[in-house]
């Protein structure tokens, strides 16, 4: 319990405005004002997920969030990206390097905590799932948090993981975007119906030749199936 959580954030009175109330909704904080401690400090205090400003003054948040996922130790710690810009191909920029979730600033603390608890469940409900094959050649293990492609292993992010290991569970269901975001985000569909598009797509270009698997059902939306 008590999950910690790395605050990035070089706006000093954003930060303790968040750390203050994540500490109250019961989590472990940590702020870090700028990139380069907060580098130090992940191997010292591992945290259990990241929220990462775009805009730090050593580094941006962009960069740092593919490092973040491009290196074994760190590929599965979950990442909320806090962007000041609303834009929309600034999301999707920080969902196609990996980034879990996002908020837009200004946010609702509130809306925060609950966004943590939800990409902090989804790490946690794959757990529970069994060991599945799908056409003989994707072996999804739930238990090591672990796909391979014809026994090579994959690397998938925390949310590429839970949608693949979703979509399996059930082989040949639809499910609609609709139903992977209540899946995947719970109740806190703040985001768009593109995110899921995104998180597809880049679950597909890891997943090479087997992503002919999983299958765009058009108007309605994904499954995964045998053949
Ligand atoms: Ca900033």
């Amino acid at each position: 319990m008590n999950e910690r959580v790395a605050i990035v954030e070089d706006e000093a009175d954003l930060a303790r405005l968040v750390a203050g109330e994540l500490a109250k909704e019961g989590f472990r904080t940590r702020v870090y004002g700028e990139a380069e401690s907060f580098l130090r400090g992940l191997a010292k205090e591992p945290p259990d997920l990241v929220l990462l400003d775009l805009m730090l003054p050593d580094a941006n948040g962009m960069d740092l969030c593919r490092r973040l996922k491009s290196e074994e130790k760190t590929r599965s710690l979950p990442v909320i990206m806090m962007t000041a810009r609303g834009e929309e191909s600034d999301r999707v920029l920080g969902l196609e390097l990996g980034a879990d979730d996002y908020v837009v600033k200004p946010f609702s603390l509130k809306e925060l905590a609950a966004r943590i608890r939800a990409v902090l469940r989804r790490g946690k409900e794959g757990l529970a799932l069994k060991k599945i094959v799908v056409g003989g050649r994707v072996e999804i293990d739930p238990e090591r948090y672990e796909v391979k492609v014809e026994g090579e292993a994959v690397e998938l992010t925390a949310t590429e993981f839970k949608l693949l290991a979703l979509l399996a569970s059930k082989k040949g269901r639809v499910f609609s975007r609709e139903q992977i975001l209540d899946h995947l985000w719970g109740h806190d569909k703040v985001v768009l119906d593109r995110t899921v598009d995104v998180h597809v797509k880049n679950l597909r270009l890891k997943l090479g030749p087997a992503s002919r698997f999983l299958i765009n059902v058009r108007g309605i939306g994904y499954k995964v199936d045998d053949e």
